[in-house]
Formats: C-alpha cells, structure tokens, sequence
C-alpha cells in the first residue's frame, strides 16, 4: 500500500482498488471503501466550506459509528486533525478539553446534543455544531449538508508531521493532555506491524472495533485494519450481549480488548452459548493483565492472544507477545509484554537517565518514528517526557537475558513501603490468584510507620468474602512479607477510565484520608 501516505488515504486507495468491499458495517447498515471514500470526500468539503484551513482541529463527539471514520478521513482530506471527544466526561471536564483544543466545528450524535448546548454556552471559545444521528437512516443536519456538498475529492496537501489525531490521555497519572499523533507517525505504525508476521493479515478477516474510539486502543487498532483492507464491525461500545451478537453475525476474525473487557465477556452467561469459532486472534492492551484471568480467557476464547503494551505518545505498539509466546504452561513468558515491535527501541533507565543492565527495574524509555509531537499548548510538559527522540514512559520495568521485556508497575504507583520498593502490580497478582478475590487494586497510603502502607482494595467475588487476614496470609505464601498489604479493603466497585484502568488516583484520594488502622 505505497500509495497510502495519510489518514485520508485509505479511503482513497482502497475506494479506488476495491471499491465494491465492505469497509464498515454495524448491526443496521453497510458502507463500502467507495461510499466511504465518497462520504468523507463530502465531510472534507463540508469543513473547507465552513471556513475550516490545513491545520486546524474538528471535534467529533459521539461514540463509535459509521460516521467517525467519515468524519475522521474527511477531516484528513481536508488537512485538519480530528479530536474525538471522549463521551463520558462530565460538562466540566469536557469544556475544559474543548478549550484546550479549540476546535471550530464538532460534529455531535444526537443523544450528545442537550450536553454540548450546556457547555457551549459558557465555553470560553466559540464552536459551531453540526448534528448527526447513528441511530436511524431518517435527515439530520449532517446529511443535509453532506448532500448538499461536492463528493469531489479536496486533496489538501499534508506532509507526514501534520497532525492527524489529537487524542486526550485517560488521565490516570494526573490531568489529560492533549497528544497530537501525526500523519507519519500512524502511517509507520502501519509499515512496521505490517512486518511483523504475528498479525497475517487473511483476506476474509473482519476486525471488530469495540473499544472506545476517542482512546488509541480503540481507534489505532481499526485503523491498522482498515489501512489493510480489512472490514471493520462496529459497536457503539462495551456492550456484552451487542458484542456476542456482533461475534454471532459478523463473525469478526480479530480484535483489540482491554483486560476489564476480556473479563466481562468471559463472566458473561451467554458467553458459553455464543459460537466464537470464527475469532482467530485477541490482541490486548492497555493494563496488566492477571495470569489466572488470561489463562481462562485463552480456554474460554481458544483462539490466539497477542498481547501489545504502548502508550497514546507512542502512537501505537512498543512490544508485543507474540501468540506463540503464549505458552500456558510458561508463567514466566505469561508475564512479559514480549518484545519491540521492529524499528522500536527501548530502554530501561535508572532515576538518573543511566541505561541498566538486563534484569535491573528502570523506566522504560522509547524511540520511535512513529512518536507523538507533543502535548497540545504544553511545551513544558513535553520537554519533562521527550527528549532526543526519547519519550519517558513512566512505566516501570526490565528486561531479561532473553531480550524479554516485563513491565512491573507505573512509577507513579509504585509502593515505598518501611524503605523497600513494592510494586502494586506483583501485589494484584498475588491476590488475583485467591479463588474469592474478583478485582483488586493495591495502592499506598500514607503510614507513619511505614512511611508508605501497602493497602489493598478487593472487591471479592459474588460466591465467598474472605477474611483480611485469609488474604494476607494468602500473599505472605506467595510474596515476601514486606510486599503483602497492611490492609484490605473490601468494596462493591473499582473506579474505572473507560478502557477499564483503575483509576488509582481516585482510590488513593477517597481512601488516604481513612484512619490508619493496620491489620
Ligand atoms: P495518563 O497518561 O493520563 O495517566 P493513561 O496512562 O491511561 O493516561 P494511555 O496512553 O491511555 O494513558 O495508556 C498508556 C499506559 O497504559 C502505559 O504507559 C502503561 O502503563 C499501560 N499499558 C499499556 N499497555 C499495557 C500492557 N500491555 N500491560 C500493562 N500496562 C499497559
């Protein structure tokens, strides 16, 4: 595909050498490469025609649909980067997005329209708003004005450092920033997870796009897909009865989960009487994921799990664990991110930015073509994570003499308890593998003892609560004294970002404030 340079490109090549292929499809309708390189061509026109230039940022604010990769290649076409808003801010968190980004135009779903009025109208930058709705085929403002404009192509010019996407961070470290992702960036992506024989393409894949579209799990995986060619089946989101019909009727050949979703799909009742015999490969990312909890999954799913770890600033994979490593009977392998994908380097760092020997805890540092820009208006802030080509993950981690990369826990969650290092996530493992634990997260709290206390929040399964003390002594079994929690909590729920990290800054808020009671 040298002809696809980019976002705007893919509708282009593909409409043109196969244009009657399905391209999009959800459970009411379907768009071939041609429709959709015809309708993104109108969009494209729509934008330059609202007085939109090269360089400037279209708001999309809606969940997964048809639309979005309108609006997204159309944007591209037009040379304007897209801003998919993510759907489950409050008013406040989204007018503060908007006013970092300040895009002129958003398209909005109908169901979102009552939500932006209200921000509009204290916004502190103008925006217009054009409607759409995903639901039905009935008019709405964006149809009639996509009718209304040429389905000629645009063909603004863009050069590989333009932004194409500007993607928000979750924000589980702290506020979400702006991270501009550019056009050479996804499109090196693209080149280099296309060397690498894990992913083997087949003609007859169907990739199913699930995860939340303003999130790079959700949006950077489809678009690998589409710039093959591949079909995309879209869900408006994590929806588990919609995604077994999904699996059901489309027979999607891959996808891209997070680990929460994995687990909600396994626990779901219906999961037993769905045929998934046509999903060939799992990939997932975005946070650890628990040995008990992949084991199940690879029993229950009998299809191949490739595991990816990156970050939004990394525009897409840095390692993955390829199937073949996913030997259940290799715990050790189980736990390791896997390798960097071809052209990716990386390196693990001490506090002082030395690079460490093999199996020495550091920061992972990454270089990549396919690197962010930066973080929109934080000149600052970029130049604290990225420097010569280097971006500072925050993650923790080391690699081993086989090349092996394992991540131990996010330097911000990292425990400093009575002087040791422990790390959160060696702890959830542990208690993951007691048979009345569902969810945990482990945290530390301020101990005047301990200086930090290892404090554990479990939620326990439906069948069976334990004991706190049943559960430490559960993890004084399998890990050193000093790294088993000081103190469990039990709770119903664990806060959650929409792709299903726990937001560990709000535990430790809601949390740090209790009484420091040490079992
Ligand atoms: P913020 O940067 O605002 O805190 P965030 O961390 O959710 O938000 P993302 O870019 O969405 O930002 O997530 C990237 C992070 O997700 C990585 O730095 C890493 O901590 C975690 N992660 C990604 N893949 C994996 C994986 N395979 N295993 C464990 N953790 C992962």
């Amino acid at each position: 595909y040298a002809d696809i340079a980019s976002l705007g490109d893919i509708p282009r090549y593909h409409g043109r050498t196969a244009g009657e292929r399905v391209a999009l499809m959800n459970a009411r309708r379907r768009e071939t490469f041609r429709e959709l390189d015809h309708a993104s061509s109108r969009i494209a026109n729509l934008f330059i025609d609202a007085g939109l230039g090269r360089g400037e940022v279209v708001g999309f604010y809606g969940k997964n649909s048809i639309e979005y990769f309108e609006a997204m290649f159309g944007a591209s076409k037009a040379g304007c980067a897209l801003l998919p808003l993510n759907w489950r801010l409050s008013a406040l968190e989204l007018k503060a997005v908007i006013e970092d980004a300040g895009p002129p135009l958003i398209l909005v779903d109908r169901e979102f329209v009552p939500l932006l009025e209200r921000v509009r109208e204290t916004c502190g930058v103008r925006f217009g708003i054009v409607e759409f709705d995903s639901t039905s085929d009935g008019d709405s403002p964006l149809k009639s004005r996509m009718s209304a404009s040429s389905d000629v192509d645009p063909r603004v010019a863009v050069r590989p450092e333009d932004t194409a996407l500007l993607l928000y961070t979750s924000g589980t470290t702290g506020q979400p920033k702006g991270v501009e992702l550019t056009h050479g960036g996804i499109n090196f992506m693209r080149l280099c997870e296309h060397l690498e024989p894990a992913f083997r393409w087949k003609d007859d894949d169907v990739m199913m796009f699930v995860m939340p579209n303003f999130h790079l799990v959700g949006t950077g995986l489809s678009l690998q897909g589409l710039y093959n060619g591949i079909p995309l089946t879209i869900l408006g989101g994590l929806d588990i009865p919609a995604l077994l019909a999904t699996l059901e009727r489309d027979k999607p050949t891959i996808c891209c989960l997070v680990p929460t979703a994995i687990q909600m799909i396994i626990d779901h009742p219906d999961a037993a009487k769905t045929d998934l015999s046509a999903l060939r490969l799992v990939m997932y990312a975005g946070s650890p994921i628990t040995a008990p909890l992949l084991k199940r999954a690879m029993s229950t799913m009998r299809c191949d799990f490739m595991q990816f770890y990156g970050a939004t600033e990394t525009c897409g994979a840095v390692t993955l664990l390829r199937p073949d490593q996913h030997d259940l009977e290799d715990e050790r392998k189980l736990k390791s991110c896997g390798t960097p994908v071809p052209l990716v380097e990386v390196r693990i760092l001490s506090a002082a930015g030395d690079e460490l020997p093999d199996g020495e805890i550091g920061e992972f540092a990454v270089r990549s073509p396919a690197m962010f820009k930066g973080y929109l208006n934080k000149p600052t802030q970029t130049d604290s994570v990225l420097s010569g080509g280097w971006y500072r993950t925050g993650d923790a981690g080391y690699r081993d003499s086989d090349g092996m990369l394992y991540l131990v826990d996010r330097t911000k969650d990292m425990i400093i308890s009575g002087g040791e290092n422990v790390y959160s996530t060696e702890v959830e493992q542990a208690l993951s593998k007691h048979p009345a634990v569902s969810q945990v997260a482990v945290i530390g709290l301020p101990d005047e003892r301990w200086g930090e206390r290892v404090t554990a929040i479990v939620v326990p399964t439906e069948e069976r609560s334990p004991s706190a003390e049943e559960l430490i002594a559960h993890c004084r079994e399998m890990i050193a004294a000093y790294k088993a929690p000081k103190q469990i909590i039990f709770a119903a729920s664990l806060p959650m970002t929409p792709t299903g990290k726990i937001l560990k800054t709000a535990l430790r808020k809601q949390f740090g404030e209790l009484a420091a009671t040490t079992v």
